[in-house]
């Protein structure tokens, strides 16, 4: 796939309609089979891929081996191009690792103790990964490629007991564990050999016709088109970018049931990031322990703009939790009736009513799952929609966000269950938002900057001194590491802990910016750091650069709640912002 400063894959992805889904499985069965086969063939010659990277991939892997099964030139072609992107990107990776293998010390070991677990010293490794890279002639290698590796061979170490001496000893066979076929070895949507796409935009339907093995394991093409209704963001994105040959691609459930989706890829121009000169404004955004994210801007002169966002969950953890309940208990059941279904003998009469049970509860469970990857799903862009606002809203340029690395526990929930199922799901959440975040800045042309929290709860923002953590803003006798309540002693200002925290974050953002405009260079620094300035919030130029208002579905507001439509009445949001602000930040 083309990659490029310019333009950006989009990818969407749509479950294939029911009618195709078995040729489609029996399609991807057929193609994994060659493009494992192919993958362990190559194998011993991955040094080639690292040297020959010119042109598709197809085309290498080409040189060194015809199909071993055949199935038609172009479905070779498209089997091959998978082949020839796992190589490659296999072979960049060895590179890495050829890299970092004179600096694998035990050093980057923790070991085990009787309290704890051996573990990594993520310090001791991110300091010695900043002192090679210096001394790279380019930056040709990512900071997150290296530190990828040195992670997997220090799993290697708790494995053996001691460091990898060659790549093909960390790094098993990566064999494909699921169906994937990318079209783009084949000659396009009207002319392709395996596959054929048309778009209707004015219906809304894109046909697809695709070559197949049926259950003979003779090969055909399908005799109808699968009429695969698009999402509007398909649509809407066609409009303006351009489709890529699609992936066929299989998926599986967490219930165990498999389909195909096909996954259009648009490519759409990116927009320019903005100059570092240009940029005044930073906003911070911190996993809160009490909210899902706390989000607070703050200018390049070290004042806070405007005030501070809070995306509070409650109800929505409480639902997700009851669902998840609900399938584990649902699990349990199907598990005790299998147990007593096998004890019987194989032709007793109990054996299909236990059956019928069976089949039942999994279409329940399937049904548990499905409602909550959905709602996860949703707010997941709901959430980083809000942040991008926010940002554009306070005029940022700059986001500045706490690292995905550090999950806190979020406090709430009654006993440790539930505070540890809401802990699992929000780290779901959380991955999900990060990664919709990173591509929405991409795409609308927003900076954004990762900081390390570490002591960012724990630090005044407005003197910048060490700070403790209280239960209630009222009782201060007794300090606890995860009190909700940020009191400091140097200046007497307190306040809520997952404010302070953004704000601190936003001020390593600031830190960050004011080094990019003196020098155009910058590395992240710590909260302690003195060039990370105490930020001081007077209201002036609190004013909202507000987004013109237009015509959207009604919200409902009760008080200080608003009920997002598409929320599935599950989430809500909150602000300190006035109702009359608030209700226009929500679109
Ligand atoms: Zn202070």
């Amino acid at each position: 796939m083309r990659t490029s400063r310019t333009h950006q894959p989009l990818t969407y992805d749509v479950r294939l309609p029911d009618e195709a889904q078995a040729d489609a499985l029996r399609l991807l069965d057929a193609s994994r089979e060659v493009v494992n086969t192919a993958l362990t063939l190559l194998w011993p010659q991955l040094d080639d891929f690292q040297a020959d990277r010119v042109g598709p991939a197809w085309k290498q892997v080409g040189k060194y081996m015809g199909s071993p099964q055949y199935h038609g030139d172009r479905q070779w072609r498209c089997e091959s191009e998978v082949v020839g992107r796992i190589l490659r990107a296999q072979a960049e990776r060895k590179q890495a690792f050829e890299l970092v293998t004179p600096i694998l010390t035990d050093g980057f070991i923790r070991p085990q103790t009787e309290q704890r677990p051996a573990g990594k010293k993520r310090a001791a490794i991110k300091e010695a990964l900043s002192t090679l890279q210096r001394n790279l002639e380019e930056e040709e290698t990512s900071f997150v490629a290296l530190q990828n590796v040195v992670e997997q061979c220090c799993n290697f170490f708790f494995a053996h007991d001691r460091f990898p001496s060659t790549y093909e000893e960390l790094q098993p066979l990566p064999l494909l564990k699921v169906g994937l076929l990318t079209y783009a070895g084949d000659d396009g949507p009207e002319k392709g050999q395996a596959y054929r796409l048309a778009l209707d935009l004015d219906a809304g339907v894109a046909r697809f016709r695709f070559r197949y093995p049926d259950e003979a394991g003779v090969w055909h093409w399908r005799k109808v088109d699968t009429i695969i209704p698009l999402p509007d963001a398909v649509r809407e994105r066609l409009k303006a970018g351009e489709l890529m040959a699609p992936t066929l691609r299989e998926e599986h459930r967490a219930d165990g049931e498999r389909f195909a989706v096909l996954d259009f890829i648009v490519e759409v121009e990116k927009a320019d990031l903005p100059a570092w000169e240009s940029v005044e404004r930073v906003l911070g955004a911190d996993w809160g322990v009490h909210t899902l994210l706390t989000a607070t801007a703050v200018d390049e002169h070290h004042k806070q703009v405007g005030r501070p966002m809070f995306l509070n969950t409650g109800g929505f953890d409480g639902r997700q939790a009851r669902t998840r309940r609900q399938i584990d208990e649902l699990k349990k059941k199907v598990a005790i009736y299998e147990q007593q279904r096998d004890g019987l003998p194989s032709d007793h009469p109990k054996r299909p009513w236990y059956n019928q049970r069976l089949a039942l509860y999994r279409r329940e469970l399937a049904l548990c799952w499905r409602k909550y990857e959905q709602r996860n799903r949703a707010m997941a862009h709901l959430a980083s929609n809000v942040l991008v606002l926010l940002a554009r809203v306070h005029g940022c340029s700059l986001l500045s966000m706490e690292s995905l690395k550090t999950l806190k526990s979020t406090g709430r929930g009654k006993g440790v269950r539930g505070r540890w199922r809401n802990y699992r799901n929000n780290s779901t959440i959380r991955g999900e938002i990060w990664r919709l975040l990173r591509y929405k800045c991409h795409l609308i042309g927003l900076r954004f900057h990762t900081e390390q929290p570490r002591g960012t709860s724990h630090t005044c923002p407005r003197c910048g001194h060490p700070a403790k953590t209280y239960r209630e803003p009222s009782d201060r006798q007794e300090a606890v590491k995860w009190g909700r309540w940020m009191y400091c002693d140097d200046c007497h200002y307190h306040g809520d802990r997952d404010y302070c925290a953004s704000v601190n974050i936003a001020r390593l953002g600031v830190a960050y910016l004011i080094q990019m405009k003196q020098t155009g260079k910058a590395r992240s620094c710590s909260i302690s750091d003195p060039r990370v300035k105490p930020v001081s919030y007077t209201g002036a130029g609190a004013v909202l650069l507000l987004p013109p208002t237009g015509n959207h579905p009604a919200r409902t507001i009760r008080g200080k709640i608003c009920y997002y439509p598409g929320w599935l009445g599950s989430a809500f949001l909150q602000s300190s912002q006035k109702k009359s602000v608030f209700l226009r930040l929500c679109g």
